[in-house]
């Protein structure tokens, strides 16, 4: 804990006075917590450091390899819940898979049948089946979408049932860089994860009424994932624990956050989104713009300049048919 009340700029601890004090512990007091793959990796820290902090936590984990082949094992969530349960905390061990809808079911079951309620998802359960488009067949694009995207909605369909019932929840879909920027290789994954920002987008008007709060995360840590991807200097930097805190902020009660989208690793954090450029209107009512129109405003069209973020659906609508300023015809 001597880290607490210090900004690390590029490395460099900063003290900030007084911040220790300012900041109120975030504390579970109870809540319950499911997190999905937390048998390994990045998972299993969040399980530690929540429980840690007095959640009740259902560790899910079908210990499988990881491309998600093979039979499974029951070894990496009873593991974690033993590493739990050693620091006195509460936990139990679930080994569904997320990818079906009866999977989903079981284990938000788990969590009502051993603690009563839920009040936290993190959708976290992941596997790789990288390979360029012409090599991806259908299998690993099925295999991927079914668990990162499916695997959300299967988890959280019922749990947004149990937190609607209380009033709270708190939900973090883990999305990745691959999915935001675009990386080689990763036509699967990408789209899965993009397709995780998505149902977030949806979910955070669906749940602002019952205070429950969607948020989504990129993170950056070594894991059995990434250990190949990475330069082995960056791998010894990337610590799950970097990664951790955010988490556990954004699944806290103290976080009123909804619909953003973080990228978290090795200490540094930001904030990405949907950004949406100034629109500009071409044609009139019965006279619809031509392609040349298109081509001759492409400029204007292309343009990110002073592009904003929008609530919803509407919102962006709205900024889309109200321009600050039509465009004139061709220039
Ligand atoms: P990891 O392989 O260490 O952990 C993932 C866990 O999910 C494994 O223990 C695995 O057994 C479990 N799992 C896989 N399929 C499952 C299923 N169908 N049902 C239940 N459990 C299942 O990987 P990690 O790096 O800790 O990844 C965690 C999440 O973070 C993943 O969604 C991953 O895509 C995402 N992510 C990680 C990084 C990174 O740098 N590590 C970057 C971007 C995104």
């Amino acid at each position: 804990d001597k880290d607490r009340g210090m900004v690390n700029y590029f490395w460099k601890a900063v003290p900030v006075p007084g911040a220790a004090e300012l900041m109120n512990r975030i504390d579970y007091g109870g809540r319950v917590a499911v997190i999905t793959g937390a048998g390994a990796g990045l998972g299993r820290v969040y399980a530690l450091e929540m429980a840690r902090r007095g959640a009740r936590v259902v560790v899910n984990d079908l210990g499988g390899a990881r491309d998600g082949s093979g039979e499974g094992s029951a070894a990496p969530a009873d593991q974690v819940v033993a590493e739990i349960r050693a620091l006195g905390g509460e936990a139990v061990a679930n080994y569904d898979n997320v990818a079906t809808s009866e999977g989903g079911e079981n284990i938000i079951k788990a969590a009502l049948d051993a603690f009563g309620r839920v009040d936290i998802v993190v959708n976290n359960a992941g596997i790789l089946r990288d390979k360029s488009i012409l090599k991806m067949e259908p299998d690993n694009w099925n295999a991927v979408l079914a668990v990162h995207l499916n695997g959300a909605y299967n988890v959280t369909r019922p749990a947004f049932k149990a937190m609607k019932q209380n009033g709270f929840g708190r939900i973090i879909m883990t999305t990745s860089a691959a999915g935001l920027y675009g990386n080689f290789g990763q036509t699967n994954y990408s789209a899965a994860k993009m397709g995780l920002v998505g149902l977030m987008n949806a979910l955070k008007l669906e749940g602002k009424k019952y205070n429950i709060k969607v948020n989504t995360i990129a993170p950056l840590a070594a894991s059995r994932l990434t250990e190949d991807i990475m330069p082995p200097d960056i791998f010894a930097r990337m610590k799950p624990e970097y990664v951790a805190p955010m988490v556990l902020y954004l699944a806290s009660d103290a976080c009123e956050e909804t619909g953003a989208i973080f990228n978290v690793g090795m200490g540094y954090y930001n904030r990405t989104a949907i950004m949406t450029g100034p629109s500009i209107q071409l044609g009139e009512v019965g006279n619809p713009p031509t392609p040349e129109q298109i081509h001759g405003n492409w400029e204007a069209i292309n343009s990110m300049k002073g592009a904003l973020e929008s609530e919803d659906l509407n919102a962006a609508l709205g900024a889309l048919m109200a321009p600050p300023a039509a465009a004139s015809g061709g220039e």
